[in-house]
């Protein structure tokens, strides 16, 4: 189970592919997304979400190949079916809803005037922006305010030539929550069997 955080760091560490259309990495951009979070003072599980956010473009392949190929991969959810395995739904659902949560705020205006190129260019292949009744709908679903606050973070966290964090600075944070969710199983599994043997 803790391999997932040496594959984790490796993958934070080895991974040099740019964030789509944008003059970072990948790797660097999650990062400055989590320190955006704990800038702002977020739970640990969302400074977590913050910091894992965009791990599907990991696990997924080419993704700067998907958008040059008018494709959207699905990041979102390729990255919350991936690891919710190992990280409870607190930290999960973020995760799977900040693209929502850009299609959500492109409503105002403003928010949508100050995407960058890329990102409105992955908003259209993401399906638009929201309509009245879509938003009504994502504003049902748990966690959707947490969503909202990584989204912001996300937009903030483009910058290049700023010093930033290393992702073994996350290590402990990382180990903490897994062991958070293994403990939630045993709990879990305790009461099932106390159901079953009564
Ligand atoms: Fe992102």
């Amino acid at each position: 189970m803790l391999n997932i955080i040496e594959e984790i760091i490796f993958n934070f560490s080895n991974n040099k592919s740019l964030y789509i259309g944008e003059e970072l990495t990948m790797s660097e951009h999650m990062i400055q997304t989590a320190m955006l979070a704990e800038k702002n003072k977020c739970s640990d599980d969302l400074i977590c979400s913050s910091l894992l956010h965009d791990y599907g473009h990991f696990v997924l392949e080419k993704p700067n190949q998907l958008v040059n190929d008018n494709i959207d991969g699905n990041h979102e959810m390729i990255g919350a079916n991936y690891l919710k395995k190992y990280f409870s739904n607190i930290i999960i659902e973020p995760i799977l809803l900040h693209v929502d949560a850009k299609k959500y705020l492109a409503r105002n205006k403003k928010y949508f005037d100050d995407l960058s190129e890329a990102s409105k260019t992955s908003l259209k292949l993401q399906g638009g922006i929201m309509n009245e009744n879509e938003a009504k709908q994502f504003e049902k679903k748990k966690n959707y305010k947490n969503a909202i606050k990584l989204r912001k973070f996300d937009e903030g966290a483009k910058k290049q030539n700023i010093k930033i964090k290393d992702i073994k600075d996350y290590k402990e944070l990382l180990i903490s929550k897994i062991i958070k969710m293994l403990l939630n199983c045993v709990s879990s599994m305790k009461v099932l069997k106390s159901k079953i043997l009564r």
